[in-house]
């Protein structure tokens, strides 16, 4: 599982979620090196940010649509592979049911969403965020 839509596993929670691809979990991913980022990557326009350490790059995502990472079956970088928010690794872990998790995420589209219409303030939506995936 993971960032994003790891493996052929079609009930990975991680499928139509997107969260940390999207930069709602995380801002950044780190990347090793210009091979590591990859040719998909780099053809929609990602760079990396030289001038950080390690060296990453930004999110949000643009292979990222509907939750889902466009470019799986092509290229990663190795820490989307490895990314766990805290909700995947309560599932992994057996400590949160996966249907649970499900109707978790889909609390969190919806608030995003409501988020981005200005519904919702952006302080009660980043404490929603660091509770449940950070
Ligand atoms: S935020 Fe968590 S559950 Fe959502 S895609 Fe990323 S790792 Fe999976
Ligand atoms: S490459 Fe795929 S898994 Fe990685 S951040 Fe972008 S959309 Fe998510």
């Amino acid at each position: 599982m993971s960032a994003v839509v790891d493996g052929p596993d079609e009930q990975s929670i991680c499928i139509g979620c997107g969260l940390c691809c999207d930069g709602t979990v995380v801002s950044h991913l780190a990347v090793r090196d210009e091979s590591d980022l990859g040719a998909p990557l780099r053809g929609l326009g990602v760079e990396i940010i030289a001038s950080a350490d390690p060296l990453v790059f930004e999110l949000p995502c643009p292979a990222v649509c509907d939750g889902v990472c466009t470019i799986h079956s092509l290229h990663r970088p190795s820490a989307c592979a490895q990314f766990e928010c805290t909700l995947s690794q309560g599932v992994l872990d057996g400590k949160v049911a996966h249907e649970e998790a499900r109707m978790v995420i889909s609390a969190t589209l919806a608030l995003r969403d409501a988020f981005r219409h200005g519904m919702v303030k952006g302080d009660v939506f980043q404490e929603h965020i660091d509770s449940v995936f950070r």
